[in-house]
């Protein structure tokens, strides 16, 4: 029987290889809920070299991105922060900017989920450049692909004067 992650079905032996010994299974001697349900915390047992150690499971939503064009990407926060720092080519920002935008690039995902739009990240990515460093924000807007519209980029630059 193959096992593959999230696919096993058996309540004792669950293709969790044990980190002391790597033994290729071990046991699940306690399994209670946690964080208020939002995870569960599983304690193992190797048959092999007897060691206990404790897993835990929460659920991983399957996040798209929708695009303008009607297909969607998997959500990926790696992708956004690589994105922002390519399009600022360089420029050095204060620090923590780019974490800040990235966790509420990543509230407004998951408040969306399953799909948040690609212009709704976007929109926060070039809102939290706009606060912390106008040149940055410009670079942004002009390369990030969904304001490449000259329309939404002119509209962009209108909103500089405020
Ligand atoms: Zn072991």
């Amino acid at each position: 029987m193959t096992l593959e992650p999230g696919m096993g079905d058996s309540t004792t032996l669950t293709g969790m290889r044990c980190p002391y010994c790597a033994a290729a299974d071990t046991r699940v001697i306690d399994s209670r809920p946690a964080e208020d349900g939002r995870e569960v915390r599983r304690r193992r047992v190797c048959p092999g070299c007897d060691h206990r150690f404790t897993t835990y499971e929460r659920a991983q939503l399957p996040l798209l991105v929708g695009k303008r064009d009607g297909t969607t990407d998997p959500f990926e926060l790696a992708k956004v922060r690589s994105g922002i720092e390519r399009a600022l080519g360089g420029r050095e920002i204060a620090p923590g900017v780019i974490d800040d935008i990235l966790e509420r690039v990543e509230a407004a995902a998951h408040d969306a989920a399953p799909q948040v739009a690609s212009e709704e990240i976007g929109r926060i990515v070039l809102d939290g450049l706009k606060q912390a460093d106008e040149v940055a924000y410009l670079r942004f807007a002009s390369v990030y692909k969904d304001f490449q519209a000259a329309q939404d980029f002119e509209k962009e630059m209108a909103t500089l004067d405020d």
